[in-house]
This record gives structure tokens, sequence and C-alpha cells, in this order.
């Protein structure tokens, strides 16, 4: 039994805030007291565990992979034994079923220290599994998340394209039916893992009827990697997270069997969009992870690196610096946990899912350039740490949807609430 499987054990029932009060039975029941802000003792024991995993596996490594762009297979196959992956599958496919988007983002925070670009590798298999998660029935989810619990493989989300990233009804991928197929065409970019995972989620056009709505004409499927007709493209070098292995993939004439359908045709659409409540928040909490380290790095640098007469970290402008980056992490990490909270209890989160990750994103962002500064010219060179952080950073804003489609989210609940009050 990996050491994951024995915490996510001994945490049944598992209390998800609430240190001193009895155990919530239900993991997905809402506590009945007040607030809380401290991780119960399975959660501090698999922070544990994630922060040596981090410090042991990740950071020796990280600068190697970011110079090579390989996919860092070895890690994501010593992740996968210990546990530190799949941790939400549920238990009917092998999975540990009792750990929610809460420990996968304690998870997420930990490796984001460490370096994102492995972080990415490692969770983007998140999002390929959400959407079967979602919306597959207990066959699909036997044979396509079983298998990644039977052994270290992973998936990948296939929504994007060349001609459409944030409007995704503007994707023209299509799969036709014939018979008891689906026939799928077109071409998808950007893909997370495309060019290493076993199967992919698919969204494409099913309705062909351009006044069809969004929520009708998009159909949701699963496709294995290695059907005729899959050919993922070379991997992109990208300005940061390299160790992440992103691919166009085309479809041409890929034969789906109706068993692979999720849900049913026209359920697409809400799946894909639903997966984000379930993986923002952990997108989020690499994010917070990135910003913390940023942190370090910076506090670090600025007690030795002295300019007239004294540590940089005795100047003002350099001080107040670090406790701008220290509130940006303190209040990232509580964005993504209300988050995370909202959604393993149940609750809508898409509002605080948005919230979560944008905030994330540019306290990322913010402390991984104001790091830099701190560092002076070291800052603009390969051989310190913190020109990495700047490079990875930047994708937090664009992948999962920009920092301006969340703000798109936010604000029409904010005006529709208005609008009905
Ligand atoms: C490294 C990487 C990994 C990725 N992984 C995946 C993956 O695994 N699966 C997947 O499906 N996709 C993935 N993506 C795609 C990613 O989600 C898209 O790039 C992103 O959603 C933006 O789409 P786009 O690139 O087409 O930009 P566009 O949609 O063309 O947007 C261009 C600019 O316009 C802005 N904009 C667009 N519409 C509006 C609006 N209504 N209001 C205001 N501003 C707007 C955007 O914010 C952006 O700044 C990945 C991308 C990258 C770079």
């Amino acid at each position: 039994m990996n050491p994951l499987t024995q915490i996510a054990r001994a945490s049944r029932p598992i209390c998800r805030t609430l240190s001193t009060t009895a155990p919530v039975t239900a993991a997905k029941s809402i506590p009945t007291t007040g607030f809380c802000f401290e991780l119960s003792e399975e959660q501090k024991a698999l922070q544990d565990l994630a922060r040596k995993f981090t410090k042991d596996e990740i950071i020796p490594v990280a600068a190697q992979y970011d110079k090579s762009g390989e996919y860092p297979w070895p890690i994501v196959k010593k992740a996968w034994s210990l546990g530190l992956m799949n941790a939400h599958i549920p238990e009917h496919c092998g999975g540990m079923g009792t750990l929610g988007v809460f420990e996968e983002c304690i998870i997420g925070e930990e490796f984001g220290f460490g370096c994102t670009g492995i972080t990415t590798a490692v969770g983007g298999t998140n999002l390929g599994q959400a959407p079967v998660i979602l919306g597959g029935n207990k066959e699909q989810q036997k044979k396509y998340l079983g298998r990644l619990i039977d052994e270290p493989l992973v998936a990948a989300y296939c929504v994007t394209e060349p001609v459409a990233g944030s409007d995704v009804a503007g994707i023209k991928t299509k799969a036709e039916k014939k018979g008891d197929e689906w026939i799928l065409n077109g071409q998808k970019m950007w893909i997370t893992n495309g060019g290493v995972a076993n199967w992919y989620f698919v969204l494409a056009r099913t309705n062909p009827d351009p006044k069809c709505p969004a929520s009708k004409a998009f159909t949701g499927f699963i496709v294995e990697k290695d059907w005729p007709g899959v050919t993922p493209g070379r991997k992109e070098m990208n300005m940061g997270q390299r160790a992440s292995d992103t691919r166009g993939i085309t479809f041409e004439d890929v034969r789906i069997p109706k068993e692979n359908v999720l849900i049913g045709e026209g359920a697409g659409f809400k799946i894909a969009m639903g997966t984000f409540d379930k993986t923002r928040p952990p997108v989020a909490a690499g994010a917070t992870g990135l910003a913390r380290r940023a942190l370090d790095e910076a506090t670090k640098y600025s007690l030795e690196r002295k300019t007239f007469g004294v540590p940089i970290a005795r100047h003002q402008a350099i001080a107040f610096m670090l406790a701008d980056m220290a509130i940006g992490v303190e209040t990232a990490r509580l964005a993504w946990q209300m988050a995370a909270w909202q959604v393993d209890h149940g609750q809508k989160n898409t509002v605080l899912a948005s919230v979560a990750k944008c905030h994330a994103s540019e306290i990322a962002n913010k402390a991984a350039t104001d790091a830099v500064q701190i560092f002076g010219g070291n800052g603009f060179n390969t051989e310190y740490p913190v020109e990495k952080l700047m490079r990875d950073a930047k994708i937090y804003q664009i992948y999962e949807g920009t920092s301006q489609i969340q703000r798109l989210i936010i604000s029409r609940e904010l005006l529709t609430n208005a609008a009905q009050s």
C-alpha cells in the first residue's frame, strides 16, 4: 500500500477543515461550527509527504528538465507509486476516493514550490480525468480511470484548437455518427500531455447547425492515443514550464465506439466547462507554490546581498516588496482553499474557482517579477533560480482560461445577481 493510500484510509472519516471538533463523518458534509484554518492531521501528513518529495525529487532536477524539455517520466512514476497522483479517482476504479480537490491542491502547492513545469506534467492528467469523473458512467470510469491506477499512465484534455481557445463554442473539430460509431475529424492545439497521454477527453461539434446552442451542439468523447487516425504533433517549445509536454493533435477519420461518448450526444460543452470547477483550484495552488518559492529565494538573497554597507533587505523598498509577496502568497492560498473546499462540499464554486485562478496567477507573476528585481543583474541570468520562475509564471494567466476570461465569468455572475436583486 502506498503512503498516500495509508493516509487516505486513516483519514476516513476525514475532517477537512476542523481539527479540534469531532471528525466530519461524510467527507462532503459541511462543518456545523465556525471557521477553522487548520489542516487535519491527515492533510498535514499529506503535505509533509508532498513537501519531502518536492525537496528530494523535484528541486534537484528542475533546472535540468527546464533545459532539456524532456517529459519527467521518472518523477511521474515515483509520484504515482507514492500515491501523489490520481488522489481523487473513485474507489470503484481502484482509487482512494476519500481525497478531494483540497488534497490535490495541497500537493499542487508543494510541487509548485519545486517546479511548476513538473507540476503541470504530473497534474495535467487531472484535467483529462475530470470530464470522466464528472460525466463518465461506471464502465467508462473503471476502464479509463482504473487504467491510470493500474499503471503510471496519464490522460489529456483536448478542447483548444488553432482557431479557438477562449471562445470554446468556436471549435471546428467534428464528429459524425455512422451506425454504432462516431467518426472524428479535426485538429487540437496546445494540449498538455498531448504526446505522452494514454487517452484523451476530446470535445467535438456533433450538431452542424450554427444556430444550435453550445449547450447542445457539442459532445465529449474518450479517445485512445493509439487508435488509427490520431497523430500528435511535435512538442512545442514554450517560454516556460518546459518539462510539460504541449502539442497539437490531428484526428483524421478516427472511429470512436458509441460506448466512449460521455453522458450522451450534446452533453459535451457542459462537461468541458464543468471540469474547470475541479481543476482551477489546483492550478491556483500551483501558482501559489511558485509565488512562495519566489518569496523564499528573494528573502534569502536579500539577507546575503549587500549594498551601501547593509544587506539589501534593510532597504525599505526591498523589504516592502517581500511584504507584498507575503501578502500575495497568503491571499492566494486562502483563495484556492475556499474554492477547493466549496467543490468538495458539493457547493457551486465556479466563481470562486475563477477568483482563485485569476488571483493566484497574478500573484505568481508579480512575485516572480519582483524576485528578479531583487536579484538585480543576477535575476536576469539562468545561473540563478528566479528567471525560470518568471518564465514559468506567465502561462498561469493563459491556460485553463485566461485572466480576462476569469474576469468575464466573475463579472457575469456579479451583474446577473445584481440585475435579479
Ligand atoms: C502551455 C499551454 C498548455 C495548454 N494546455 C491545454 C490543454 O491541456 N487543453 C486545452 O484544451 N487547451 C490547453 N491550452 C490552451 C489554453 O487554454 C488557451 O491558449 C487559452 O484558453 C487561450 O486561448 P487562445 O490561445 O486561443 O487565445 P484567444 O482566445 O485567441 O485570446 C487571445 C487574447 O484575447 C483575450 N480575449 C479573448 N476573448 C476575450 C473576451 N471575450 N474578453 C476579453 N478578452 C478576451 C484573451 O484573454 C487573450 O488575451 C494550453 C495552452 C498553453 C499555451
